[in-house]
């Protein structure tokens, strides 16, 4: 196939400007990035090739390799790993499938600052992108394992990039950034300096699994004429030694220690260096929350790192979003987003869990009925909750941020885990009528409930503001009774499921039987004052009832309300308005 010439997808393009302009202020993490799809490279070559014994592949020395060239100003990130198709290669560096990328764009476009930007792009993270913040043309040679031609791409980042078929192209990937010439003078930028390298790998990749080789050209002349300037014989037998090793091709140098965070204990491991491993897992550029560490000894031995993220990702809500706990076996990679691990419910929680007793091709449908597995998922949902518990006693700031962002999923754990039902409703936190600024705890709401009160009012809608300007709400605020505002769509159905908490039940003050508690306790004279009423309005709520029988079941008088002349109810049982507009949204 001839050279073809493609142009960037829109969203790609605009990425990719702010990558050459720099708008992020680390560029190092270039090569964390570049290094974390080489070792994802492997790990696919690796699985791969213990599923398919007929892939052509070769699978004995799986390593990275970095090769800094001080004179050509490139370096290049080189895998021997699965490698790309050329359509893959159009495919997958050519376009951004990440979802949310229109959206990350539009807030860009909205960011105030440098600082707001470079936020926005940490928390989306743009992977191999990322080399343009150093580079002004990275070029890319890949064969996919088991196929026999190569592609090569190239661009400079502007407008487009070509695509060429090459024939002699070693399995898996290359990638060649050529070294923007305005950095050349910057010791910061020096990216083909030995040492800038190594100091790079240690920093954000010391714990991949494969071994990160640097090769560098022997600085042949220097040495020689250091030699030939020096007198005597001593110098001469340098000068012999020096030229003895040149003949041989340099050894490469391993730079990465490989060694698993997970299976060292805490007090050996640097914050730095379990952030460091977070992000290689859910290719987030920003540090986690929480980091959870969990082992088990005896018959069924594992070993597990957790994270907490800091940020939702943009496809928390989407099939597309995968969960991100990984597997191991005895320190080998098996799979991604294992969902026999975690629930759904936290498929936010980032992590590895390495296990000592399971096959090497252990497949997905084997851990779903696995005993062990199921006992082990139980144990790390456990420990998830009880940090956030913990989150919320000692680092309320934590647990603030982890509710923003990842209340609305843990909702549905009150749904789908009804074992844990009681620890998720205390680590939930709600808006409520006490104060406009804070969230409230059932616990607290519980604290505060009146003499007499006996139930938790809620009423859901779909933003506080309808909420509040709900005729429903008048005569609770009259009387002064706490009400929870709940205005996410998971809200209405989960109150649905759960009868109470602290033997207190749960009551909407949307329904019908939600009557006041004070109205219960009436005394004889109110009784009579009620009586009265309803003989003067009778023949009014028959003419309503009778003008409205399409619209309404009954008419009737309410002490509900102090402002407003009527409002609609609806009866305990009955789905709530809002629960109306979900289904109505949904296509019921
Ligand atoms: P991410 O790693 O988050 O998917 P990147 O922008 O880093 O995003 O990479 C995009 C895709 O390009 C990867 O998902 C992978 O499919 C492919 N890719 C990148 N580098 C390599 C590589 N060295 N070998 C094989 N595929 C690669
Ligand atoms: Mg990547």
């Amino acid at each position: 196939m001839p050279t073809e010439t493609f142009e960037f997808q829109v969203e790609a393009r605009q990425l990719l400007q702010m990558m050459i302009h720099s708008i992020y202020s680390n560029k190092d993490v270039f090569l964390r990035e570049l290094i974390s799809n080489a070792s994802d490279a492997l790990d696919k070559l690796r699985i791969e090739s213990l599923r398919d014994d007929s892939l052509n592949a070769e699978v004995d020395d799986l390593h990275i390799e970095i090769e800094p060239d001080g004179e050509a100003r490139t370096l290049t990130v080189r895998d021997n790993g699965i490698g790309m198709s050329r359509d893959e290669v159009v495919q997958l560096i050519g376009t951004i499938a990440k979802s949310g990328t229109a959206e990350l764009l539009a807030r860009l476009k909205e960011a105030k600052d440098e600082t707001a930007a470079e936020g926005l792009i940490g928390q989306f993270g743009v992977g191999f992108y990322s080399s343009f913040m150093v580079a002004d043309e990275v070029s890319l040679v890949t064969r996919k394992a088991g196929e026999s031609q190569g592609t090569r791409w190239s661009s400079t980042g502007e407008g487009g990039y070509t695509v060429e078929t090459v024939e002699d192209a070693p399995q898996g990937t290359a990638v060649t950034l050529r070294l923007k010439p305005e950095d050349a003078e910057d010791q910061l930028f020096d990216y083909t300096s030995p040492w800038k390298v190594r100091e790079i790998v240690k920093r954000y990749s010391d714990f991949i699994t494969w071994p990160i080789r640097m090769v560098t050209e022997a600085p042949k002349a220097e040495k020689a004429s250091e030699a030939e300037a020096a007198d005597g014989a001593e110098a001469a037998d340098e000068a012999e030694k020096a030229e003895q090793t040149e003949a041989k091709a340099p050894e490469p140098e391993t730079l990465n220690s490989m060694k698993a965070l997970w299976a060292r204990s805490r007090s050996e491991v640097s914050d730095e260096e379990y952030h460091e491993l977070y992000k290689h897992i859910s290719h987030d550029w920003t540090d986690p929350l929480e980091t959870i560490q969990l082992r088990a000894e005896g018959t069924f031995e594992y070993q597990s790192l957790l994270f907490l993220p800091a940020h939702a990702p943009h496809d928390l809500f989407s099939q597309a979003n995968k969960r991100g706990v990984q597997l191991y076996v005895k320190r080998v990679f098996i799979m991604d987003d294992c969902e026999a691990l975690v629930p759904e419910y936290l498929r936010f929680v980032k992590g590895v869990v390495d296990a000592q007793d399971l096959s090497l091709n252990v497949s997905r449908e084997i851990l779903q009925q696995d005993r062990q597995i199921q006992l082990m998922r139980r144990r790390l949902v456990k420990k998830v909750l009880s940090t956030v518990k913990e989150m919320m006693a000692n680092r309320e700031e934590n647990y603030t941020t982890f509710w923003r962002e990842f209340g609305r999923v843990v909702k549905e754990g009150l749904l789908n885990d009804p074992d844990n039902r009681d620890t998720i409703l205390r680590i939930c936190s709600f808006a409520s009528t006490h104060d406009k600024e804070r969230l409230t705890t059932l616990a607290r709401y519980v604290e505060r409930m009146k003499d007499g009160q006996k139930h938790i009012y809620y009423m859901t809608g779909e933003s506080r503001t309808a909420v509040e300007n709900s005729p429903h709400l008048e005569a609770f605020q009259a009387k002064g009774l706490e009400v929870l505002i709940l205005t996410d769509p998971v809200d209405e159905v989960w109150v649905g499921a759960v009868p109470e908490f602290e033997g207190k039940q749960l009551r909407s003050i949307a329904q019908g039987e939600a009557e006041l508690d004070a109205e219960e306790e009436q005394g004889e004279e109110a009784k009579a004052e009620k009586e009265r009423q309803r003989a003067e309005f009778a023949e009014l709520l028959t003419w309503l009832g009778e003008r409205l029988q399409e619209e309404v079941k009954e008419v009737r008088l309410t002490s509900r309300l102090t402002v407003s002349p009527a409002c609609v109810v609806t009866d305990a049982g009955d789905v709530t308005p809002a629960l109306q507009n979900l289904y109505r949204a949904m296509g019921q």
